[in-house]
């Protein structure tokens, strides 16, 4: 089976600059996908393509195997959601929704049992009869998803769509967006470059780069297994440990860290002796202690004092001097919930982890 939506090839450029730079991406029926990257790095562009707002230089776009690389618009079925709700701001919320149906000359049944599903699905049918402007922000980005589900498109273009809300109001509107998506089964395109929001929503996310895309996975796959110092970066916190490698092992490998001593890491490719490796450690992997532990071969502690600690109430975060390195650990108060003392400030500690807990990137 094709995937519903596929990226083949594509460049886009503005001028000299390419913007997509060779894209190919395949979206399957029914997920949702988001498009994850720092601005500038050609999240809308993609999106505004899929939409038909805009036209690749080179390759192909193509919806359940049919080119629509040159198809206009109104003549795609896709939707798109945008950060700015652009609503009509002298139509109430009910008319708002029922406008592409009418348009489209729906029967007049139809159109108002369609759009009463819609207010029913957006849970805003107590306010069908207000105008946007009566609306909160969450309300009205709900209004704007309605207006675009009653079209059933085949894909829903989301771009930003939460950008303009507080904090708490995201979160709300993550929950019933994934909802939703549940509820209709449509594909959910979704541009962000908030990595919480695409860690949350997404079934799979591509993490672009300059026009590029990084990484293709899970979330879970991108978070645990990042290919390249960019995504283990923008991907939450991370430490960066660079080495050398002293004894190659088929599975374990020792490597040594300047100023620091030798580490063991674990190694999912071959590595040759003398080969320079970089190492992506996530500060929760680390357990900050304050005697020298005893380990296995395939655990790490190294030494060092405390530079800065940040009581987070969930967790506290250390940052600690190990000679030249300062190293991030992040410790869940579980872990010492039991122990009156907790580090501070100053103190001398070790740094333990598993060889697991460090992943060895592809690429710098
Ligand atoms: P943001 O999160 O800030 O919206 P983005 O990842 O969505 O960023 P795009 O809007 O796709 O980024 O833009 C990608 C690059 O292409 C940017 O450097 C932008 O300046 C450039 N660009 C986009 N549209 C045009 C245009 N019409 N003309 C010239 N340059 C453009």
């Amino acid at each position: 089976m094709p995937p519903l939506l596929r990226f083949e090839n594509v460049t886009r450029r503005f001028g000299s600059f390419t913007a997509i730079r060779d894209v190919t991406l395949d979206i399957e029926k029914g997920e949702t996908f988001s498009l994850l990257g720092p601005s500038g790095c050609g999240k809308t562009t993609l999106l505004r393509m899929a939409a038909g707002f805009d036209r690749p230089d080179e390759g192909r776009i193509l919806l359940d195997g049919r080119d629509i690389t040159h198809l206009p618009p109104d003549q795609r079925p896709v939707n798109t959601v945008f950060q700015s709700y652009a609503l009509f701001p002298h139509l109430s919320i009910r008319d708002n929704i029922a406008f592409g149906p009418k348009l489209k000359g729906w029967s007049a049944a139809e159109v108002a049992r369609e759009t009463d599903r819609m207010l029913d699905l957006v849970d805003l049918t107590a306010h069908a009869a207000k105008k946007p402007a009566q609306l909160s922000g969450g309300q009205k980005q709900r209004v704007a998803i309605a207006r675009a589900l009653v079209n059933k498109p085949q894909v829903l273009l989301l771009d930003e769509p939460l950008a303009a809300l507080d904090l708490k109001l995201r979160q709300r509107l993550l929950v019933e967006l994934d909802a939703i998506h549940d509820e209709v089964g449509i594909t959910f395109l979704y541009v962000t470059h908030d990595q919480g929001e695409a860690m949350s929503i997404s079934d799979r996310i591509a993490v672009m780069n300059h026009g590029v895309i990084e990484q293709t996975g899970k979330p879970a796959e991108i978070y645990e297994a990042p290919r390249s110092s960019f995504v283990a970066a923008f991907i939450g916190d991370t430490n960066f440990l660079d080495g050398t490698v002293t004894t190659a092992g088929d599975r374990f490998s020792r490597c040594a860290l300047e100023d620091l001593g030798e580490i063991v890491i674990d190694n999912d490719r071959p590595l040759r002796e003398g080969e320079q490796v970089h190492v992506s450690l996530r500060p929760e992997k680390i357990v900050v202690v304050r005697e020298k532990p005893a380990l296995s071969g395939e655990e790490n502690a190294i030494s060092g004092k405390v530079e800065d600690v940040i009581y987070f109430g969930s967790h506290t975060r250390y940052w600690v001097r190990c000679g030249e390195w300062r190293i991030c650990a992040e410790m869940q108060h579980r872990h010492y919930q039991l122990d009156a003392s907790p580090p501070q400030w100053g103190d001398e500690v070790w740094l333990r982890w598993h060889a697991n807990d460090g992943y060895l990137l592809d690429r710098y």
